[in-house]
């Protein structure tokens, strides 16, 4: 036992929970693929959100699930646009790198009501896509702690 009281191990533990402890591996497809492509990448890869990247793989833009959703509803030619037409893009994606904390990552995800955040290294000309972090990536490190506290 460390002879803090309880509480006290519990916010060091959490301040101490990382990005890089906890992050998933990217799904990431390229500006120029369709959005049918796109949808059927999202199946085979069981994701929720894919990034897209340009011909130097650096980071460009973000596809929900509702963002290809939406697409379908009004189109029945998916096979002929690009998913850089419909995507979010930069620099309005909000991303994270792995040395963050991972209650300031859940903050930016809930002030900003997405799902999930690209981890980035930034190579000065772009930036470069190296994880994933998500909601249930974060419900994963609520029950380490809670596992962990015996709680
Ligand atoms: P869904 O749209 O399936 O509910 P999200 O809540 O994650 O999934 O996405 C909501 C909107 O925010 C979408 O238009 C999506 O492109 C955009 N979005 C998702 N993740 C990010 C991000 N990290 N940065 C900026 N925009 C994002």
């Amino acid at each position: 036992y460390s002879g803090k009281k309880p509480a006290q191990s519990v916010t060091d533990e959490m301040i101490g929970m990382k990005v890089g402890d906890f992050q998933s591996i990217p799904v990431v497809v390229s500006e120029n693929v369709t959005v049918y492509d796109a949808i059927c990448q999202m199946f085979l890869d069981d994701v929720g959100t894919l990034f897209v990247v340009d011909k130097s793989s650096f980071l460009t833009g973000v596809l929900s699930r509702k963002d290809l959703l939406r697409t379908s509803l009004g189109n029945t030619e998916l096979d002929k646009i690009p998913v850089h037409v419909i995507m979010t893009r930069m620099p309005n994606i909000t991303f994270c790198k792995k040395q963050d904390s991972l209650i300031h990552v859940a903050k930016k995800m809930m002030d900003k009501q997405i799902d999930s955040l690209p981890v980035i290294v930034n190579k000065g000309e772009g930036l470069e896509v190296v994880g994933r972090i998500t909601k249930t990536n974060i419900t994963a490190a609520f029950l380490s702690l809670a596992e962990e506290h015996d709680l």
